[in-house]
């Protein structure tokens, strides 16, 4: 499965917000971003500083909405494209139903539940299958889990040194899925809305891109 493997906060800088790649250390001052919004342009990595405030085309910032949203759920643009021809495929509109997919997917999820302190972290475990949906073993961090869908950690798995270090922090679990943190299951009740959605993501520019 290919992924992304080179300095992750370059990719926040890039970006010029802080999208969470790394854990804790996203809330610590290590953070080399200090704010959070699509406002706060940082030069991008490599950038000198006349290119400060560059203006963008409709196209780039298009393209640019789609990387950000790419790089927060840690996929490519292989599989980004095959979540957005599903989505345009489904009754609804297009770029919710796309965040809902990214959402949905079981490395996003085990992550929201706060077993993880991070979506990479999650993505790893995952492949190394210490999670149950439904009962079965499924080590598919694409995996998109439907309503109803039960998550556990495999009882061999419910000591795992990252796992009981994430359930330490402090974590808010999304109001679409329910946790028993003792228990270390959870449960998607129902799908996640475009207000559940905690970044600031403008999905219509990610659809106006592929439509052209
Ligand atoms: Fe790095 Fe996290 Fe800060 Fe992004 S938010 S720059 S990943 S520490």
């Amino acid at each position: 499965m290919a992924r992304y493997t080179g300095p992750v906060c370059r990719l926040c800088k890039r970006e010029g917000m802080k999208l969470y790649l790394k854990g804790g250390r996203c809330f610590t001052d290590k953070c080399p971003v200090k704010e959070t919004g699509e406002k706060n342009f940082i030069s991008p990595p490599g950038d000198k500083p006349k290119r400060y405030g560059r203006r963008r085309t409709n196209y780039g910032v298009q393209l640019r909405e789609k990387q950000k949203v790419k790089r927060i759920y840690g996929v490519l643009e292989e599989q980004f494209k095959n979540y957005f021809y599903k989505a345009e495929k489904s009754k609804g509109v297009t770029g919710e139903i796309l965040l809902s997919f990214l959402e949905r997917r079981l490395d996003n999820v085990v992550y929201r539940l706060g077993l993880t302190e991070s979506r990479s972290q999650a993505r790893q475990l995952v492949t190394h299958g210490h999670f149950l949906i439904n009962g079965k073993k499924v080590n598919i961090p694409s995996y998109i889990l439907k309503n109803g869908d039960r998550i556990e950690v495999r009882e061999k798995s419910k000591k795992l040194p990252p796992i009981l270090s994430a359930l330490e922090q402090e974590n808010v679990v999304p109001k679409w899925l329910s946790f028993d943190k003792k228990k270390m299951t959870g449960t998607l009740v129902e799908l996640p809305k475009r207000e559940d959605i905690i970044f600031s993501i403008k999905e219509h520019l990610i659809v106006e891109l592929y439509s052209k």
